[in-house]
């Protein structure tokens, strides 16, 4: 099908805030964002005052008091009209996530498809949230454990996935009876601005979800506020550290889910076509912007020389272009500050010595459109202590390490501060299974470029990739939106 997001990048969109269920203009300043497939000018992002942030929180302690006790059944109901409103809004919010993130319009129907799938396993909440009884712990004494909410919950996600992520967050804390402060990420609001407007055009009550913009000066006040309770993060390590030292320091339970560099490595026996195409579409896809992107490959023996042939000649056939443009491969990064930042990672690659064997410096979109691009770049006999081994750079860099044996190259991968995803490719069961059990990352693909879990797993990486305890979504995501509480009773015959 062809999606297009072209009607909405003509007109200048201002995110509204919403507070007890009003949507409202804020008076904090603004800020123009553009476009990244052409640099026009697309929405007005406002930076929320702390009055208005304290107005919102306030709203959901309010809603707190009444929906914690809407049967649980009664809540999922309005997950399941939710998500049969996400599957109707579908392409429209596809065209949203394109038009202010920049990946394609395929990439960007995958993710929200994927934020779906959070929807639709926050929809068996009555189930996952049973608590556990035993009967006649003592003589007439039974124990059982409940679930309870735990209040107001806020939710922080980052720019590269403005549909999925938010849905990874804010349907399963209100399946769990919380109210929710979500914050999208300022770079790309307007997606989240929709999502909960179709939340609320389900049925939920006023006040139960509040929409704030902003950046650090926001986030604090989120932080600090007494009548938060938990905090969902997810973005850059540097901010997810911080966002966990103070959230915690304040009280509040924390998941947040940092930055990554991902390895995989490539054994001499893999299926090299199939490897290929799994480490492109990891390394390349959106952009390179995604937490999940191969960024270094670590070639082991005599596969190094072939591998590199072939993932160049994989990466000539790549077409640059806008998203909406159905011929397009790789869309552009989101802003100009960001293709800058891995332009100067490229520069940085060969001034320490690793070899440039393609530049995507100076790229020709096929669709000759003027936003951020930045072609598929391959560096081989990249060293250990490099930057461009070692920094995360978000962008379509792939570097390129040689390992004489599978033990090597899994000590190279373990070296990394970061643990967030890693994957292996070899026909010998021996050698994936040696990796799975030694690698240090909370998410392994075998033959697979992408290994991300689904809705019903738990998604985090290990190391400087989170901080917290409970990882998003899957049964862990349960746990982390609610409190056990163990009641003893004795009712004596
Ligand atoms: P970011 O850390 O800049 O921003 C994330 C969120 O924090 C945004 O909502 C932003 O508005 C807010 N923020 C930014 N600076 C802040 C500050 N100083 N104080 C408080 N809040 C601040 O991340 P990003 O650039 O939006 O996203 C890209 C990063 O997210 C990459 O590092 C990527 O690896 C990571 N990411 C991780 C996962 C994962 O599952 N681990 C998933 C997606 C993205």
């Amino acid at each position: 099908m062809h999606l297009s997001a072209q009607p909405l990048a003509r007109e200048l969109y201002t995110c509204p805030i919403c507070i007890a269920g009003k949507w409202e203009p804020s008076r904090g300043r603004a800020e123009i964002l553009e476009n990244p497939a052409s640099g026009a000018p697309v929405t007005v992002v406002p930076s929320c005052t702390p009055e208005e942030v304290q107005a919102a929180i306030e709203a959901a302690e309010v809603a707190f008091a009444s929906w914690r006790d809407v049967p649980v059944v009664n809540r999922a109901r309005v997950l399941f009209r939710y998500r049969q409103l996400l599957e109707e809004h579908i392409d429209e919010l596809a065209g949203l996530v394109t038009l202010e993130n920049g990946k394609t319009l395929e990439e960007a129907r995958g993710s929200v498809r994927r934020g779906i799938e959070a929807v639709e396993f926050a929809c068996g909440v009555p189930t996952l949230m049973m608590g556990e009884t035993l009967e006649n712990i003592a003589t007439g004494i039974d124990s059982w454990t409940l679930r309870q909410p735990l209040g107001v919950c806020v939710g922080i996600p980052p720019f590269n996935f403005p549909a999925m992520v938010p849905l990874w967050m804010f349907p399963l804390a209100l399946a769990c009876g919380n109210t929710f402060v979500f914050k999208p990420s300022n770079k790309v609001p307007r997606t989240g601005v929709r999502l909960v407007e179709l939340l609320y055009e389900a049925g939920l009550p006023a006040g139960v979800i509040s929409v704030v913009h902003g950046e650090r000066e926001v986030v604090d006040v989120l932080l600090r506020d007494p009548r938060v309770k938990a905090v969902s993060f997810v973005g850059s390590s540097p901010v997810a550290k911080y966002v966990y030292e103070t959230a915690s320091a304040n009280g509040k339970r924390v998941q947040a889910l940092g930055g990554a560099k991902n390895y995989a490595v490539v054994l001499p026996d893999c299926d090299l076509q199939a490897a290929v195409r799994g480490l492109i579409g990891s390394a390349f896809g959106t952009a390179g912007e995604r937490c999940l992107a191969t960024s270094v490959v670590v070639a082991v023996g005599e596969v190094a020389d072939p591998l590199i042939r072939a993932l160049r000649e994989a990466a000539d056939s790549l077409r640059l272009g806008a998203g909406t443009d159905p011929e397009t491969d790789v869309g552009p990064v989101i802003s100009k500050a960001h293709r800058d930042r891995i332009l100067h990672y490229i520069e940085l690659g060969q001034r320490e010595g690793a070899t440039l064997v393609r530049d995507g410096r100076n790229p020709q979109p096929h669709d000759a459109s003027t936003g951020y691009y930045v072609g598929p770049t391959l560096f081989d006999h990249v060293r250990p202590g490099m930057q461009i081994a070692g920094d995360e750079i978000f962008g379509p860099v792939l570097a390129i390490m040689r390992a004489k044996d599978l033990d090597q190259a899994t000590e190279i991968v373990n070296r990394s501060p970061y643990g967030n995803a890693t994957a292996i490719y070899t026909t010998s069961g021996a050698a994936a299974r040696s990796f799975v059990s030694r690698v240090e990352a909370g998410m392994v693909g075998v033959n697979v470029g992408v290994p991300a879990p689904m809705a019903f797993l738990p998604f985090a990486g290990w190391k400087g990739s989170f901080y917290g305890d409970l990882h998003a979504h899957g049964k862990d995501a349960i746990r982390f939106y609610t409190e056990t509480k163990v009641v003893t009773s004795r009712w004596n015959p």
